[in-house]
């Protein structure tokens, strides 16, 4: 039977300007959550807290997430809001910001969580918005956390990333403003843009894809193939650089509610392995799962039409071009750059990826020595 869609949080904001929605927002006390310095430094910040002003809303920062986010840093920011008492928790940032402070979010609303294994299944999220409403702002096209109802938190202890999923931690506003994605610079613009398009592309290939995930997803890739390649050589082109921040969201609509695939799932484990960061992950492994996918007819026929709605011949051989543009290796060697210790954890590879949660939906489901040599070819 089919999944209900649910289509974000109760407010979508999207495009030139719509960050000063935060005039009109309704609250007392807001925590801005961010990594780091840097969208202070682009005056964003003080954008932020000027327009929460206006709403008579105080504001106070927690800047301390680092990427790819622990838990302890979660449990951190949680404390400062059990203190503080927000009934407005804002995520200013990329994926980490954003998963973040959903995670944060979590712990402040049920200060009996205490533990990563609290909230990891079998355990459920438990219903949020008794204390805090959770608004994102992205600062990059990529993740797509904003509307997404994942975070992906690692166990400090172990190092092992753990993607958690569930409809309630959908943030209820979302604020997609292309001015706060523009410092961005262009590696980072190519990798989260090419994790977009693996968004899209794997929701459309998905074994749940369905009507509304289905448009979105085609338009995302069509956005994205003609749009990263231009916000990449223009970073302050606030045209491009909203077509992408608006891609990104549709595609984020769509995977959220249809899932991904195994690039996802090998992106995953090479995350947890090797730390390679996620978009370039999803970048280099793409065009290898497409190929590995088409030997499934109805993939094929779904890669067809995208080949039709873009107007080119091959869609794998497209995929890789994009790539090329915007420089990112065909493959990870010169990555992990330890080849005898990847050859050696192949099996162990194997293993986590099969069990992610995003191979179940694949067109394919892989056997283990099938995704051994999806690891050898990527590399
Ligand atoms: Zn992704």
């Amino acid at each position: 039977m089919m999944r209900p869609m649910k289509l974000a949080g109760n407010e979508l904001m999207f495009g030139k300007g719509c960050l000063e929605y935060l005039k009109i927002l309704k609250g007392s006390r807001a925590m801005i959550v961010m990594t780091g310095p840097t969208l202070e430094k682009t005056g964003i910040l003080e954008k932020v807290v000027l327009y929460l002003k206006e709403a008579n809303i105080d504001s106070i920062v927690f800047n301390e997430v680092e990427p790819d986010p622990s838990f302890a840093t979660v449990w951190k920011g949680a404390q400062a809001m059990k203190k503080y008492k927000p009934d407005l928790i804002i995520a200013l940032g990329g994926g980490s910001a954003m998963d973040a402070a959903k995670a944060m979010w979590v712990c402040y609303e049920h200060p009996q969580i205490s533990e990563l294994s609290d909230i990891l299944p079998p355990k459920q999220i438990p219903k949020l918005r008794k204390k805090a409403r959770m608004v994102c702002i992205p600062s990059t096209s990529g993740t797509a956390s904003e509307v997404s109802r994942s975070v992906v938190i690692t166990d400090e202890k172990t190092k092992i990333k753990y993607g958690i999923g569930n409809m309630e931690m959908i943030p209820d506003i979302a604020i997609c403003d292309p001015e706060v994605t523009a410092s961005l610079p262009p590696k980072i613009t190519a990798e989260t843009g090419l994790d977009a398009l693996t968004h899209a592309i794997e929701a459309y290939v998905s074994r749940r894809a369905n009507y509304i995930s289905d448009l979105f997803a085609i338009q995302a890739v069509k956005d994205i193939f003609e749009y990263l390649p231009k916000a990449y050589e223009e970073s302050t082109n606030l045209d491009y650089r909203e077509k992408m921040l608006n891609a990104s969201l549709i595609a984020g609509l769509a995977f959220t509610n249809v899932s991904l695939g195994i690039v996802h799932s090998m992106a995953h484990t090479l995350g947890s392995c090797f730390a390679v960061p996620h978009g370039l992950a999803d970048a280099v492994i793409l065009p290898y799962i497409v190929e590995y996918n088409s030997a499934n007819t109805e993939a094929a026929d779904r890669y067809k039409t995208l080949e039709n709605e873009l107007g080119i011949k091959d869609f794998v051989i497209a995929v890789k071009e994009l790539k090329k543009k915007l420089n990112i290796p065909s493959g990870f060697s010169g990555i992990i750059t330890n080849k005898e210790k990847y050859y050696a954890k192949l099996g162990d590879m194997a293993v986590m990826a099969l069990n992610d949660g995003c191979t179940k939906t694949n067109p394919i489901i892989p056997s283990i020595d099938d995704l051994i040599e999806l690891f050898k070819k990527v590399y």
